[in-house]
């Protein structure tokens, strides 16, 4: 029986626990999870309790393994092939697809409660249902998922880096390439310098940004932004970081990044800008935020919602893989910590401490 990390709610301790897998459907496949990243959207799911996710459930939704069966109907997968899971399920057909925004994805909306495309999952205990975050489960040895839900990848590529690619990769990366449309030569301040913006910065550098701007708090992920190619970094510790900015760039960069999504870091972006442009906002910490309307009308600049890098993944990941292969795209020094399904809570309290970039958990390396 294979074995996954269950989320009770009730603010009830994570617990490692046998389950039940049933066979894959019509257009799913089992895959066996190799390695599945902690983010922020797991914390926040476990620190609500769950609100609004079929109970009990398995955790995690970024994440690699190896197809070991498919259902009826699959094309272009088979056993053996190394996967990237995508946060959402991406149809290719409903008017978010062809319209030019993937991540909208009507069947992507499906799978928020934490359940396959058809409302149901196949995870079980004791012939009760078991919720799959994403509609995946990813915190789990085994799991079923809709074939829209992964992305065949070179197996050049080793699966605990490859996990990362799920979430925190694509997310940061397509803030700078989809979202802002950064250009080479261009300059780009990036705000909270964890997991995604990392990613951010080291898109920016891969399309050749002239000036990259890391702005945190935190000496230690300022630090690991210079690693992945910040040119200047800036913390409030040392002044107001919108004019840190706005000197070292003699008024402001092209594209600006909030990536921690508290009021504040929003504005600073908007204001972090020079008149034309743009900030991109991915974070979710706080609901509401204000800005200065000058700021928008007189200065032309535009505000951008980034949601999971705005990519059609099976173009996206395919494209990761090879700038990592090339020595372009670091994922290695993104994984800082490695954990077990039993040491999950490791990770978390690593995340809330800000010391790591990324934990991965090594399920089936
Ligand atoms: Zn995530
Ligand atoms: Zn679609």
């Amino acid at each position: 029986m294979p074995r996954a990390v269950i989320m009770h709610g009730d603010h009830r301790p994570l617990t490692v626990e046998n389950y039940d897998l049933a066979d894959p459907k019509a257009h799913e496949l089992r895959v066996r999870i190799a390695a599945s990243g902690v983010c922020h959207s797991d914390l926040h799911v476990f620190e609500g309790g769950g609100v609004g996710m079929n109970l009990p459930i398995v955790l995690g939704h970024e994440a690699s393994g190896v197809v070991e069966e498919v259902g009826e109907g699959v094309v272009g997968f088979g056993p053996g092939d190394h996967v990237v899971f995508c946060v959402f399920p991406q149809c290719g057909n409903c008017r978010f697809c062809k319209g030019g925004f993937p991540t909208l994805c009507v069947a992507g909306q499906m799978t928020k409660a934490g359940t396959l495309l058809d409302g149901t999952t196949r995870m079980s205990m004791s012939g009760k249902p078991i919720g799959q975050m994403a509609g995946m489960g990813a915190w789990s040895e085994m799991t079923v998922v809709p074939d829209i839900s992964v992305v065949k990848i070179d197996k050049a590529i080793p699966l605990p880096q490859a996990a990362l690619l799920g979430c925190g990769v694509v997310t940061g990366f397509g803030a700078v390439t989809n979202v802002a449309k950064v250009q080479k030569g261009a300059t780009v301040a990036v705000i909270g310098c964890g997991g995604l913006g990392l990613n951010a910065i080291q898109a920016a550098r891969i399309v050749g940004a002239e000036r990259i701007i890391a702005v945190d708090n935190n000496q230690r992920k300022l630090d690991y932004a210079k690693i992945f190619g910040a040119t200047d970094v800036v913390s409030s510790q040392f002044g107001d970081q919108v004019q840190q900015v706005l000197d070292l760039t003699g008024g402001g960069v092209d594209a600006a990044f909030d990536f921690v999504g508290i009021p504040v870091t929003a504005e600073d972006a908007l204001r972090m800008t020079h008149p034309g442009g743009t900030a991109v906002c991915t974070g979710l910490a706080e609901p509401r935020f204000g800005f200065e309307r000058n700021d928008l009308v007189r200065g032309a600049r535009s505000i951008k919602g980034n949601l999971m890098g705005m990519g059609v993944f099976a173009d996206e990941f395919p494209k990761l893989v090879k700038l990592y292969l090339d020595g372009q795209l670091m994922l290695d020094e993104l994984v800082s910590k490695r954990v077990k399904l039993e040491t999950v809570s490791e990770a978390f309290d690593a995340m809330i401490a800000g010391e790591v970039a990324r934990s991965v958990i090594e399920i089936n390396v």
